[in-house]
This record gives C-alpha cells, sequence and structure tokens, in this order.
C-alpha cells in the first residue's frame, strides 16, 4: 500500500464489501470491527470525508486519508420527468456513461440500477443491446449509484418534503428541485427498494453485482429487506445456481416467450439455456423456500408474443413454476424493430394467466418523456464490439442520412440515442 497516497494508488472503499474492508483493515493492523464503522459511515450517512468519520480516532483518520478513498463515478447530467421519474447519467473510468434511474410513487421509491456498460447480449427489443458492450462496472460503480443517488434525493428534498413531481416537461436540472404546487399526494422522496435492471445483464457480472447487493442488504448499509432487492436476469442459468447460494434478493426473470422457438429471437441467450433448463433452475432457486415466488417478466409486442394462444402456452410451461407475472408494455426507441401491443390486447393476455390463477400485474410505464422506461437505458457506451456501428448504420439507412462517423476517439462525445427519444 502506498503510505504517500497518490491518487491512483489509493484503495477505494466504495469497491468493498464487508469482508473487504474487514481484510481491508486487518492489512492496516486495525481491529475488524472498524469494517462495520466505516461501513455505516459511508453508506448509512453518505458521508465522503475521513474526517468526518468522529468515532474513529484523529490518528487514524489521517491514516485512512493517505491511502484509501471514497470515490463513485461523477453525474454529468440529472433528468426530470413530468411523472417525478429521475434519470442521472454517470461517468465511468474510460469515459463511457451508464444510466440510473428513480421512480417515486406514493408508497415506495424503486431505483433502477445498472450493472455493465452497454451489455454483450442481443435482447431485439432493447435499447441497451444496440449500444454494443464495453465492460463489467466495479462494485464501487454499482453501489456509487445508490450512494449517488441518495445522496442527491436528500440534497434536492432537504427542506422541501414532501418532494412533488414537476408539472412540465422533461428538464435538465441542474439546479435543486422546484417546488410543485399540484394537490397530486406526495410521492416518495427515498429508495426503498432497488432493482438491478438497469444497463447490462448484472448475472455477467456475478462477483461484483453479489458484492452490491450485500450492501444494498447490510443492516449498516441500506437495510433493504430481502424482497426489496431484485436482480433481473435474462436467464443466465449457472450463475441462477449460484446465486441461489450466495444471495437472497429477489429473482426477476425477462422470460418474455412462452417457446424456444420464439424466446430464441427475443432473447438470444436462449439459445444457450433453453427454456427446460431455465426454468429447471427457477424451481431449484426456489427451493424449499415457499416465500420466494419469481417474477415472469414478459415485454408485450405488437403480433409477436401477445396472443391468447401464447397466453395459454404461458400457463402450461409455468403451471408447477411458483410465479407472478409482470406484462410490460414495450417501450419504442428510435431504431426499434417492435411496437406496443394494444391495451385491449394487453387485457386479454392478462385475463388467460389469471384464470389459470396466476398474479399478474401490468407494468406501468414511468420516465418515458426522458427515456428513462425499460429498456430505452442506453447512456454513452464506447462500445468494444460492432454492435453499436451495425445498429446506426440501419438506423441511418432507415432515415436515408449518412451514419455519424463511427471511429470515435476515448472523450469524443456519442449519439446519444436516449435523447432522441424525446423528439
Ligand atoms: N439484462 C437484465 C436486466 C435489464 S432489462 C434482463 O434481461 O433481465 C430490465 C427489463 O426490461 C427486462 O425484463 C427487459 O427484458 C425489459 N426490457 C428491455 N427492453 C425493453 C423495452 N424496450 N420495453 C420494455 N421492456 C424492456
Amino acid at each position: 500500500m502506498n503510505e504517500e497516497g497518490s491518487s491512483n494508488s489509493k484503495v477505494n472503499l466504495l469497491d468493498l464489501d464487508e469482508q473487504g474492508l474487514i481484510d481491508f483493515f486487518l492489512s492496516l493492523e486495525e481491529k475488524p470491527f472498524r469494517a462495520r464503522q466505516v461501513l455505516k459511515w459511508i453508506h448509512k450517512f453518505g458521508v465522503s470525508q475521513f474526517d468526518a468519520m468522529t468515532d474513529l480516532s484523529k490518528a487514524l483518520r489521517n491514516r485512512l486519508n493517505l491511502v484509501c478513498e471514497i470515490k463513485a463515478p461523477e453525474i454529468t447530467e440529472t433528468f426530470l420527468s413530468s411523472d417525478g421519474t429521475r434519470k442521472w447519467l454517470m461517468r465511468v473510468e474510460g469515459g463511457s456513461l451508464i444510466e440510473t434511474v428513480f421512480i417515486p410513487e406514493e408508497n415506495r421509491g424503486t431505483l433502477c440500477v445498472s450493472s455493465q456498460v452497454g451489455c454483450a447480449l442481443n435482447c431485439t427489443f432493447c435499447s441497451t443491446a444496440t449500444q454494443g458492450f464495453n465492460r463489467n462496472l466495479t462494485v464501487a460503480e454499482i453501489i456509487g449509484q445508490v450512494w449517488l443517488a441518495n445522496k442527491s434525493l436528500q440534497e434536492d428534498c432537504r427542506g422541501r418534503s414532501p418532494c412533488r413531481p414537476m408539472p412540465t416537461n422533461a428538464l435538465s436540472l441542474s439546479g435543486p428541485m422546484p417546488k410543485n404546487e399540484s394537490n397530486s399526494p406526495p410521492l416518495a422522496n427515498r429508495i426503498t427498494n432497488i432493482v438491478m435492471m438497469g444497463m447490462g445483464e448484472p448475472l455477467l457480472n456475478y462477483d461484483a453485482v453479489v458484492k452490491a447487493m450485500s450492501l444494498m442488504r447490510h443492516d449498516e448499509g441500506y437495510a433493504l429487506p430481502r424482497r426489496r432487492v431484485t436482480l433481473s436476469t435474462s436467464g443466465v442459468v449457472p450463475n441462477i445456481e449460484r446465486l441461489a447460494a450466495d444471495s437472497d434478493v429477489s429473482l426477476a426473470l425477462s422470460l418474455h416467450a412462452p417457446n424456444d422457438e420464439l424466446r430464441n429471437i427475443l432473447v438470444p441467450i436462449n439459445k444457450k439455456y433453453p427454456l427446460a433448463v431455465l426454468l429447471d433452475a427457477c424451481k431449484r432457486y426456489i427451493g424449499d423456500n415457499k416465500r420466494r415466488r419469481i417474477t415472469m417478466e414478459y415485454v408485450m409486442l405488437r403480433g409477436i408474443n401477445d396472443t391468447v394462444e401464447l397466453a395459454k402456452q404461458l400457463v402450461k410451461i409455468l403451471k408447477n413454476v411458483p410465479v407472478k407475472v409482470n406484462l410490460i408494455p414495450f417501450n419504442p426507441f428510435p431504431g426499434a424493430d417492435y411496437q406496443r401491443s394494444h391495451p385491449e390486447v394487453i387485457s386479454a393476455f392478462r385475463d388467460v394467466l389469471h384464470q389459470a390463477g396466476f398474479v399478474v400485474t401490468i407494468r406501468k410505464t414511468r420516465g418515458g418523456d426522458i427515456a428513462a422506461a425499460c429498456g430505452q437505458l442506453v447512456g454513452r457506451v464506447l462500445d468494444k464490439t460492432r454492435r453499436q456501428e451495425r445498429f446506426m448504420v440501419k438506423i441511418s439507412k432507415r432515415l436515408d442520412v449518412k451514419p455519424k462517423p463511427l471511429e470515435l476517439e476515448k472523450n469524443e462525445e456519442l449519439p446519444c440515442f436516449g435523447k432522441c427519444a424525446e423528439a
């Protein structure tokens, strides 16, 4: 460890879960209980300065200043939707931007967290997929989104509680939240639920995601009950098995089709882990624990996967799996090949499932005006695949315009697909 503490060699304490902090303090020949003390300062109280950690000796605080730091991604922009949803763009090491979304409702506030820069998978209805993939996020970058969102919500609402949505259209915020004069009931202004449903496939960044989720669950951290932390996966079967042993969070599965033929197209990872294998893994995830129920996510794509016939197939394949079903009206993005199912088609689909005894919910679309809804998160990914390039060529052809230059320098601005959705 470098006692001179040049910035690059400092240990970022946001990167460490409880065990990591214990090991760190042992390496400084400090007592392991320091780990919980510091974890509480960082995550429960949102402190970023060691000098504020008043139950540590002055000598230890000085030492921490030299050898470590608390460094989250940098918020570059904040958007506020007319429905109160907020989206933060955050810059991570290497220059890419990731997105984090806060969705306030009357009695809960859900934070949607990203796990990767872009996504390596290629679900055909998801705009993150069009951005290609750069890298996995670190623990600091995953839990850093929660840490920053928490601080930002506290700052926005300090002295102005309860916080309400603005009666305007999407805005880019540079200052604090203005007051809302409407009579609508107050919306939650703190994080009560976290969903790993932002950019990326969380089970392909397994170790970092599991550590970050342990901090979300930790009593001295964000202290969220297990049912209020949800990991959504497209179905990385071996890691569903591992997750059952390593974590107790809720699981959501991006199912989207009731047969392999259709799922191979919509969620191509299905070719590797087909439905029979996937649903077996889900049953094992639940095991004997009767209280755990998996949420099956099903995006409603007009004329593609939304017929009554397919709803009946869904009933059949889910018969012996303890699930609830969440129907997600498709959120369009520029260049998408799909359209949203009509509301009456979604209702008919739901009724088939209801009649078969399933609990079914229809997800309310939030933050559409700031491209913050499910599947609209794109950030600005310095792509290491050719997917972003291919997608840009595709939409350029469609719009009959020249594609933008495709070779991007490290710090060059990338075209933003997300904001196009506002037009
Ligand atoms: N990679 C993970 C988590 C990210 S997406 C997963 O696949 O589960 C979170 C949810 O939004 C998934 O169910 C995903 O399939 C869904 N989704 C993606 N694009 C969408 C879109 N355009 N409209 C509606 N839902 C979408």
